[in-house]
C-alpha cells in the first residue's frame, strides 16, 4: 500500500521518507505488543575497575528480539518510544526489572540504568524510583541512573531538584554519552553528578588521535577535581586501555571487558570473577 503511496508527487522529491515514515509507524505497533506480551528484556555490560578489571557493575541495556526481524537496536526503538511516550511505560519496567536482577548479584556490584529526559520529566518518576527500590530491596547506592546532557534542555530548575531528590534518596547518578551533547561546564558545577562517562567517540580515537586523547584528559582531569568517578565508554583494546589508565580514568567498559550479556551469564561471570578471586 505505501509503495502505491508513494507514486505520488511527494515521493519524487523525498523518496525516503515514506519509507522511514512507514517503519516508524511498524515499529511503534510492533512495540506496544512487545510491552504487552513481555517480550522486552535487559542485558548487562560489565563495568570494571581500571588497574585489576574488578567487576564494578552491570550498564542495564535494553534489547527487543523481534519475531520477524531479529534483534531490533535500541537506537532504533528507543527514539519511536520517545515520540510515542512509550518510553514511560517502558523506562518503568527497566528499572523494576534492573533492580530486581541486581538484588540477586553481590552487595558490591552495582546497577546503571539509563532514563530518558522524557521518562525522567514525568510527573510519576519519583515514585517509579521508590517502588523499584522497595519492591527489590535493592539498596539505592547500588543504582545508578544515566542521563546524557539533552535533559538540560527542559530547565535547569526541575532537573537540577530531581538530581536533588535522586541524592537524598541514595541513588548515584551518572552524565552519559559526555561531550556529545549540548556540553556546557557550567552545569557541571551546579550538578551533583557522582559519575561522568566518557562518550565512546572519543575513547575509540583515543590512541592515534591526538585530540581525541587531549579531550579524554580533560574530563578525566576536570572529573578528578571535581571528585567524580569517570567511566570511559566503548573499550575495545589494549591501546586504548593502556592510555585511558595512564590518564587516570577510574572504570571502564567495553566489549574488551564484555559485551552486553543476558541475566543468566552476567551472574555466571560475577559467580566466577568470585571463584577466582578466592
Ligand atoms: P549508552 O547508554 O551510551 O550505552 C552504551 C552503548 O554502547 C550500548 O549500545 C553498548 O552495547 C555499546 N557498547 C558498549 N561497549 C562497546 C564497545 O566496546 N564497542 C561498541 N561499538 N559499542 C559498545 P546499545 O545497547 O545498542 O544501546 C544504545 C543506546 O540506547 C544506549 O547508549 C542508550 O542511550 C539507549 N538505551 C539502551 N537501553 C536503554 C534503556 O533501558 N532506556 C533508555 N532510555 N535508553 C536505553
Ligand atoms: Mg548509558
Ligand atoms: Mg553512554
Ligand atoms: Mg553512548
Amino acid at each position: 500500500r505505501a509503495k502505491q503511496d508513494g507514486r505520488g508527487g511527494y515521493r519524487f522529491f523525498e523518496p525516503s521518507l515514506d519509507e522511514a515514515a512507514r517503519r516508524r509507524r511498524q515499529i511503534e505497533t510492533d512495540l506496544r505488543i512487545a510491552i504487552r506480551s513481555g517480550q522486552l528484556q535487559l542485558h548487562f555490560q560489565p563495568i570494571v575497575a581500571a588497574g585489576d578489571a574488578r567487576i564494578k557493575g552491570f550498564e542495564a541495556l535494553l534489547r527487543w528480539p523481534h519475531s520477524e526481524r531479529g534483534f531490533i537496536p535500541p537506537v532504533e526503538f528507543v527514539p519511536v518510544a520517545e515520540e510515542t511516550g512509550l518510553i514511560v511505560a517502558i523506562g518503568e519496567w527497566v528499572l523494576h526489572e534492573a533492580c530486581r536482577v541486581a538484588s540477586r548479584w553481590p552487595e558490591d556490584i552495582r546497577v546503571a540504568v539509563n532514563v530518558s529526559p522524557i521518562q525522567f520529566r514525568a510527573p510519576g518518576f519519583r515514585n517509579v524510583v521508590l517502588q523499584a527500590l522497595a519492591r527489590s530491596g535493592l539498596s539505592p547506592n547500588r543504582l545508578e541512573i544515566e542521563i546524557t546532557e539533552s535533559v538540560f534542555l527542559d530547565g535547569q530548575d526541575h532537573v537540577q531538584q530531581m538530581l536533588h531528590m535522586l541524592r537524598a534518596m541514595g541513588v548515584r547518578v551518572a552524565l552519559d554519552d559526555f561531550g556529545t551533547g549540548y556540553s556546557s561546564l557550567s552545569y557541571l558545577r551546579s550538578f551533583p553528578f557522582d559519575k561522568i562517562k566518557i562518550d565512546r567517540s572519543f575513547v575509540t580515537n583515543i590512541a592515534d588521535d591526538p585530540s581525541a586523547a587531549a579531550i579524554v584528559k580533560a574530563i578525566v582531569d576536570l572529573a578528578t577535581a571535581l571528585e567524580m568517578e569517570t567511566t570511559a565508554e566503548g573499550v575495545e583494546n589494549d591501546g586504548q586501555l593502556a592510555q585511558l589508565e595512564q590518564q587516570g580514568c577510574s572504570t571502564l567498559q567495553g566489549f574488551l571487558f564484555g559485551r552486553p550479556l543476558t541475566i543468566d551469564a552476567a551472574t555466571d561471570l560475577l559467580r566466577a570473577a568470585r571463584a577466582a578471586a578466592a
